[in-house]
């Protein structure tokens, strides 16, 4: 900020600021330069009037001259524009009053001149509303006077009768004068003013440009992220499909007691490992907005049952009592949502309170807080007697790959990634998460969710359950092609359908299964998504093109490794009727054959 000028200070240069906009350093400008002249018209004035002894006429240019030379003085000690604006109007107005009611009693060319002055200068210096009251101000008293005056014949009179030639001159150059520099000065502001908004405009172009540039760069790099993670997930599942299906092998193959526990050790690793890969391509899922809500019928009792059947077992196992509490109302309600997302939120939370507490309880309440128009509004709570967490970290824990402290990471491993996928998944909903905890004593996790409400009482399983045991379907007599093109993953597919009595055929490509589902007859098709040649989807594509009903119909079932984002509606949209994921469970996969094989 530039330091207030001192009282003695003269110069233009002391009471310009940057902080002044252009007009207001116009207008500044304007009367310094114009107070400076109106100072050096007046002393001529006064001289000139004073010569020819008019004694009113030289007080009158007096006492004007004084009162231009104190606004200067003040102007350049204190820049108050609008304070010298009405100064100087005011006196103008109360000079011509006088000139034309009480000294000349006369309207005459400098009386225009000065209503001319005033209208331009109030305009300019104060703007629209004081501009119009000091040009009526100063116009109609005169327009009165020449109207009771002159009766009817109106005239303006070119000079003041009782004044000399040269004074009059004076007054009439200096008035044009003024009016001429009013007029320029403006002008010159308002061009400058308009180139000024010219560069800002060309300005915010060119910062609009390298903005957008940005932002593509952004994306683009955020892109290939996401295509990294997604990539780096299907390489990282595909050995991990071969780790976790050969430790299934071995241990369907009656292994030794020491074999067994290193078998259980393998394949809860690999399955943990399988769990971190899955939560870094969920959370790069949800940061890239590709996060879609279901609205499929499900009955929350039985949701949370499952959800907590696993979880019960293993708080158990850490001597901790777990509390389902779920509302009783809730049991005979069909709702629509999406059970996934609130399996995983839920998943998270409880693993969590199981993870952090040593001893004590967990509780998991579901409550019912009614019902509105068909919306059901339900509160779920997790609590435990853990560990807890300081009021300084409550955000903290929030945010992706963070933990409470090293220490959290040294003793209870994790990513870090759990509550921020909950925190996302709830706020994409536009839930919000509430979180009470104190350090040793535990933590409370809470939040609402609204469901709408359907009619019927009951749900209907969603996937027809198997009439007998699966074993007993999936037999020697099942034609199974499988379309796979890695030589492990082939390896394995051997050894798994051989446990159940079956020998499957193998295509190593797209192309290659299209033509044994047009020669072969084939029950089901398991096709593995990414093949060289024809991928999977072509594949399919073709297959569903068949002429022969029984072959275009056949069910085909996607196996993918990937994790790529919209793999389940492209499965849907290229015609196959289901799709497992590699690393896949031998059960699931057999129930899904099942569920579309019909008994052979
Ligand atoms: P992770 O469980 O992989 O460490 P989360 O995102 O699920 O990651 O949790 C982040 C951190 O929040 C944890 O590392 C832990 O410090 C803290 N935290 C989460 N839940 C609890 C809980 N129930 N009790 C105590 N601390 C918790």
């Amino acid at each position: 900020m530039k330091k207030k000028p001192n009282f003695f200070n003269i110069f233009l240069r002391n009471i310009l600021s940057p902080e002044q906009s252009m007009l207001d350093e116009a207008r500044i400008r304007l009367l310094y330069y114009g107070l400076f002249l109106a100072a050096v018209a007046l002393a001529a004035l006064t001289i000139n009037v004073f010569l020819q002894h008019q004694v009113v006429f030289t007080s009158i240019a007096c006492i004007l001259l004084i009162c231009v030379v104190l606004l200067f003085k003040y102007l350049t000690w204190i820049p108050n524009w609008r304070f010298i604006s009405h100064t100087l109007l005011i006196l103008a107005l109360v000079v011509n009053l006088l000139d034309v009611f009480i000294i000349i009693q006369n309207v005459d060319i400098i009386s225009i001149q000065v209503i001319i002055l005033s209208v331009l200068f109030s305009f300019y210096m104060l703007g629209q509303r004081w501009g119009l009251f000091y040009s009526l101000a100063n116009l109609i008293p005169v327009l009165a006077f020449m109207v009771f005056e002159y009766g009817n014949s109106y005239f303006i009179s070119f000079k003041p009768e009782k004044v000399d030639q040269s004074t009059i001159i004076i007054s009439i150059l200096a008035n044009f004068i003024m009016i001429i520099y009013i007029h320029s000065h403006f002008y010159n502001a308002f061009i400058n003013n308009i180139r000024k908004l010219n560069e800002t405009s060309q300005e915010q172009g060119r910062l609009n440009a390298a903005y957008q540039v940005s932002i593509e760069k952004a994306e683009k790099s955020s892109h290939a992220k996401s295509e990294f993670l997604s990539t780096m997930s299907h390489e990282i599942r595909t050995p991990l499909n071969a780790v976790i299906g050969m430790t299934n092998l071995m241990l369907m193959s009656n292994p030794r007691a020491d074999q067994l526990d290193n078998l259980d050790i393998l394949k809860f690793s690999a399955n943990n490992l399988l769990s971190i890969v899955n939560d870094v391509l969920d959370f790069n899922k949800i940061e890239s907005g590709k996060v879609e809500f279901e609205k499929i019928k499900f009955n929350l009792v039985e949701l949370m049952g499952n959800i907590c059947g696993g979880q019960i077992i293993k708080a158990e196992e850490k001597g901790l009592k777990f509390y389902l509490d779920v509302d009783n109302r809730l049991k005979s309600k069909v709702l629509f949502g999406d059970p996934t997302r609130i399996t995983q939120i839920i998943f998270n939370l409880v693993s969590n309170a199981i993870k952090f507490t040593q001893q004590g309880n967990i509780w998991v309440r579901v409550t019912s807080l009614g019902d509105r128009h068909n919306t059901l509004t339900v509160n779920f709570t997790v609590k435990d007697t853990g560990i807890g967490i300081a009021e300084d970290n409550m955000e903290a824990i929030f945010e992706p790959f963070t933990q409470e402290s090293i220490t959290t990471t040294r003793q209870y491993g994790g990513t870090g990634l759990g509550l921020a996928i909950v925190k996302r998944l709830l706020e994409l909903q536009n839930i919000q998460m509430h979180v009470t905890s104190k350090v040793g004593a535990g933590s409370e996790f809470s939040f609402n969710m609204e469901f709408p409400v359907s009619t019927e009482k009951t749900v209907e399983a969603a996937v027809a359950q198997p009439a007998q045991d699966a074993a007993g379907y999936v037999n020697a007599g099942l034609q199974i092609l499988i379309a796979e093109d890695n030589p492990v993953n082939v390896m394995l597919m051997k050894k798994l359908f051989s446990k159940w009595g079956i020998v499957p055929t193998f295509a190593d490509n797209g192309e290659h299964a299209i033509e044994l589902v047009q020669y072969g007859n084939f029950n089901i098709v398991l096709m593995d998504l990414q093949m060289p040649v024809m991928n999977g989807f072509d594949a399919a594509i073709e297959i569903r093109k068949m002429p022969d009903p029984k072959k275009a119909n056949i069910p085909i079932i996607a196996l993918t490794a990937s994790a790529l984002f919209d793999i389940k509606e492209k499965v849907y949209d290229s015609g196959m009727n289901d799709y497992v994921s590699k690393p896949f469970k031998p059960d699931e996969l057999k129930e899904k054959i099942f569920s579309l094989v019909e008994a052979v």
